[in-house]
């Protein structure tokens, strides 16, 4: 009796203690990449590795805790970013499409950054496609339907976060078929939301004491997102531009919460483009080393948490043409992505329309090294003069996804090349494969063993003490 007594006190005194003593996680970096599967992350490391022979990239696949976490959404085992990112932003599962509402959307949830905003702290939303899309949204929006793209701006309006990032608004004049919508840029300016296209306006608007900034990219690509890392010229921001910003806004004694979400790693797996994939995780790669930047000068107070909400692509390492062998140096061939890539060849085709099949392969072979350092075998040259037949003799108009419009020859060769380094995909869609998760700082040990997306939310306003 008497022995247990004691021992109900010493573990009174050690749980005291533990309390006492660990400190909590006063800087939160959350790291979404969109798509980001284990093999993308593999992909990109291989690439890192043999290829560009830096051993200092992808340092977050380096961190203390590695883990798995599953995705599923409430009603549907495979996800979407929607469901996905509101399990990663609240903490509950929900329905496909649905942002920061129940899964029957008739209750609201609220994300972990309204909690660190009430804290006191600072909060940065940060992505590489629009700032009203899916994962960025679920952070401070609530609708029953992802696509509804000026009401989630307007809500935005209304988080009184302190800074925001992206490629910009999808529709800030409000939906087609309302003539009378007033634009989130006037709603804003009531507000006293400021924006700009300018890293430097930043700055001065932080020095004259702006609440709340909202930064678009000044040369959006397509559908208002930063330009694909592979197509990106020295003037474009990449994520870790606006990484960087954002902690010099949102710095200050009392913490901040900061999320980072890699877009476009999810389009370019869409697209099955392979190249543009790794690009875009090195990209990711080189935000987090922003963050790990910070981490080193406040290690016993910052947390850096990176996952996924979601595998899309079902990509792999190795495929049935090239059974055993694998062939990731191939993919520095290509220059382009195949979105851009499409966009040449139509330029190409403008003002060259009786090009030659010769004339394309030479342009094949700059852009993407096929006919040239890659050989290609009669099949692959039937599959292009196919694509060509179509692209340049109008047999067949270009098709068009969600993601990219792409035409039959930037398809085809991008098709052919992956093949021929051995990357496989078997989707052009999400799947339900588990992603990582990947953590460093302070609570790091919250994030092991097997997680469900539902956790890491909880978990880290646990670090946080919220
Ligand atoms: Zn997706």
């Amino acid at each position: 009796m008497r022995s247990r007594t004691l021992l109900t006190i010493l573990l009174a005194i050690a749980m005291a203690s533990c309390g006492k003593h660990e400190p909590k996680a006063k800087y939160v970096f959350y790291f979404i990449g969109d798509g980001m599967g284990v093999s993308h992350v593999t992909l990109a490391k291989l690439y890192a590795d043999s290829v560009l022979h830096d051993s200092t990239a992808m340092s977050f696949t380096r961190f203390p805790v590695t883990s798995l976490s599953t995705t599923y959404a409430h009603n549907r085992y495979v996800t979407c970013s929607a469901a996905a990112g509101t399990a990663l932003s609240t903490g509950t599962k929900t329905s496909i499409n649905t942002i920061g509402l129940t899964y029957d959307r008739t209750d609201t949830l609220y994300s972990i950054a309204k909690k660190f905003k009430e804290a006191g702290k600072k909060v940065a939303i940060l992505t590489s496609v629009s700032i009203d899309h899916a994962t960025p949204a679920a952070f401070y929006a609530h609708v029953g339907s992802r696509g509804s793209y000026y009401d989630i701006a307007k809500q935005l309006l209304k988080s009184n976060y302190d800074f925001f990032a992206s490629g910009g608004f999808l529709e800030p004049y409000g939906t087609k078929t309302d003539s009378n919508a007033v634009s989130v840029y006037e709603l804003g300016k009531v507000r006293g939301y400021q924006f700009t296209s300018s890293l430097t306006e930043v700055d001065s608007l932080v020095a004259a004491g702006a609440k709340s900034i909202v930064y678009s990219a000044p040369n959006p690509a397509p559908s208002s997102t930063l330009q694909y890392e592979i197509d990106r010229s020295e003037s474009d921001v990449s994520l870790a531009d606006i990484t960087r910003k954002a902690i010099e806004v949102v710095d200050n004694p009392n913490g901040f919460f900061i999320m980072v979400e890699g877009g476009k790693i999810d389009w370019a797996a869409h697209d099955n483009d392979a190249a543009t994939v790794i690009h875009e995780v090195l990209a990711f790669a080189r935000a987090i080393d922003v963050a790990l930047e910070f981490y080193r000068k406040h290690p016993h107070e910052t947390l850096i948490v990176v996952t996924a909400d979601h595998e899309t692509g079902g990509l792999s390492i190795g495929n049935r043409e090239n059974k055993y062998d694998f062939h990731v140096k191939l993919l520095h061939y290509q220059t382009a992505s195949k979105e851009r890539l499409h966009k040449v060849i139509a330029e190409l085709r403008e003002q060259n329309p009786k090009a030659k099949f010769d004339d394309l392969l030479k342009f094949l072979a700059d852009k993407t090294g096929l006919s040239k350092d890659i050989e290609l075998n009669e099949n692959n040259i039937k599959m292009l003069k196919d694509a060509y037949n179509v692209a340049f003799k109008g047999l067949k108009s270009n098709e068009k996804t969600t993601y990219s419009e792409t035409d039959p020859i930037s398809k085809v060769s991008i098709q052919i090349l992956n093949s021929k380094a051995a990357v496989g995909w078997t989707s052009g869609s999400h799947t339900g494969q588990p992603v990582p998760v990947f953590a460093i700082g302070s609570g790091q040990q919250l994030f092991v063993p097997l997680l469900d997306n539902t956790d890491i939310p909880k978990n880290i306003a646990r670090a946080a003490g919220l």
